[in-house]
């Protein structure tokens, strides 16, 4: 029987997942059997994606894996925002990108293709899925536009000076995803020809500030400005989802404001009297107390960070996965260290085990193994499907490893299942670095650094780019402070 005709018979495990939207475990059923449809909000471009960025896009990365081993196929878009979020991400305020733009004395778009492409290169080495779109928000005005003209004819919005505002009592149930209470809002009363209504209420077209020019900024039917924050992800994921899908994931932050003002316009926008979209999950914080890495940096470390220190990407996934997605998780030096000698462990014993052929799936694994083997499967399928239990996959794993009567083929299958699952190349690991720790020639060091900055000064951005990616190889990283390049082996 072909793995697709097993896939069908059997399909494992239930899947169960905690949805934001009430609070509870549930059922998985997407909309159109066997396809998944998910949106996971992006980054904004505009500085160096840091450690605690990265928990969100491994979250729905492994998600988005143990449903295509369930064997569903899934369409996912992950936006990059360039424009639009606003410092403290709020309706006032600047540009993040063009705050950004200007300290690094760089165009607009210099800094969002550089950042754009480090949180590319970034996801790469955390071995997450390329998502099948990632839209820019630049390229969407004109349909954010057009949205808002739609909301502005239903009787959503009213125009202030500083903008055009979503009035949110025109929004049943508006707050449901973050339990704001219903009688919290106010009528809408207006206080003032220059003020929001209610302070739920929220910028869907924001104008140029008073006697201040945007750099970017477009035409609208309200003047011109940019569009809000939060329209931008309404926009795109239903231009390239549909009007409803299936799953909108992102970072627990983004429950209690910039996701529910998506689900009011969008459901506003929709006008068709069901839920925009059944399924939200979130992730928890990562929290960087107790490294010192972050410390030293007086910053969330990034993956180049780790890197210099000797954790590899991968180390820090399998880190992330020593948790379950919704609980908080502290960044420690010890926890760092454990995760990099456990995935090594690991990745140890899966050498000493014979080559197995590739399963995608878990159907294909099933024909893969014993009948003992058959057990430990159903019991990894059984930690993924539960609200993706991640530590429990991994510790399923390790004890079918010790397992003594377990067949080595049966190992190295289950093996090769979790790393698939898991996003952690288990069977197939990359190349890493030369760990860091040896001994560096600091004058050479200093050359490169200063070679580095002479080719910034000189605005030969791929130059210096590649000076840092160089530096970076021998374990060394690179911040550019107000003083001056600040250099540090981590
Ligand atoms: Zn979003």
């Amino acid at each position: 029987m072909t793995a697709a005709g097993l896939e069908s018979a059997a399909p494992g495990a239930k899947i169960r997942l905690f949805n934001s939207l009430g609070r509870q475990v549930t059922d998985f059923h997407p909309a159109t059997p066997g396809q998944v449809r998910m949106y996971s909000c992006g980054p904004t471009v505009y500085s160096d994606p840091h450690l605690g960025n990265m928990r969100a896009y491994v979250f729905s990365d492994t998600l988005r894996r143990m449903l295509e081993w369930k064997g569903f196929a899934i369409t996912q878009v992950v936006n990059i925002t360039d424009v639009g979020h606003a410092v403290g991400d709020g309706d006032e305020g600047e540009d993040k990108v063009e705050v950004a733009a200007r300290a690094e004395q760089r165009s607009v778009r210099e800094v969002t293709d550089h950042y754009t492409a480090m949180f590319m290169a970034d996801m790469e080495a955390l071995n997450v899925l390329r998502a099948h779109e990632y839209p820019r928000a630049s390229d969407y005005v004109p349909k954010m536009i057009d949205f808002a003209v739609k909301l502005d004819a239903g009787g959503h919005t009213y125009q202030i000076a500083s903008g055009l505002y979503f009035d949110t009592t025109t929004s049943p149930g508006y707050g449901r995803l973050a339990l704001i209470p219903q009688e919290g809002q106010q009528a809408g009363k207006r206080v003032s020809a220059d003020e929001k209504r209610s302070p739920a209420d929220f910028a869907i077209w924001r104008a140029d500030p008073v006697g201040q020019r945007r750099i970017m900024r477009w035409d609208s039917p309200w003047g011109p400005g940019v569009p809000g924050w939060h329209l931008e992800c309404s926009v795109m994921s239903i231009d390239l989802l549909g009007p409803h899908f299936d799953i909108h994931t992102g970072g627990v932050d983004h429950r209690e404001l910039h996701h529910v003002n998506e689900i009011a316009q969008s459901e506003a926008f929709l006008d068709d009297g069901h839920d925009w979209v059944r399924l939200w999950m979130h992730n928890e914080f990562l929290l960087s107390g107790g490294a010192k890495l972050s410390k030293s940096a007086g910053r969330m470390p990034t993956i180049r960070d780790l890197a210099a220190a000797g954790v590899p990407p991968l180390a820090f996934r399998y880190f992330l996965l020593t948790a379950h997605y919704a609980s908080q998780l502290e960044l420690t030096d010890d926890g760092l260290e454990a995760a990099v000698s456990a995935l090594r462990r690991l990745r140890g014993r899966a050498e000493r085990l014979p080559p197995v052929p590739a399963a995608a799936t878990l159907a294909g694994a099933r024909g893969l193994v014993s009948a003992a083997g058959a057990v430990k499967l159903e019991q990894i399928d059984a930690a993924a499907s539960e609200d993706l239990n991640t530590p429990r996959v991994l510790a399923e794993v390790q004890a079918a490893l010790r397992d003594p009567v377990l067949p080595d083929n049966d190992k190295a299958v289950l093996v090769a299942v979790a790393g698939q699952l898991l996003g952690l190349r288990l069977a197939d690991p990359p190349e890493e670095p030369a760990p860091a720790g040896r001994v560096v020639d600091e004058a050479a060091v200093e050359e490169l650094v200063q070679a580095r900055e002479q080719a910034r000064k000189a605005r030969d951005w791929a130059e210096a780019d590649r000076l840092r990616d160089e530096l970076a190889v021998i374990g060394v990283a690179v911040a550019d402070t107000p003083e001056g390049p600040r250099w540090s082996l981590a």
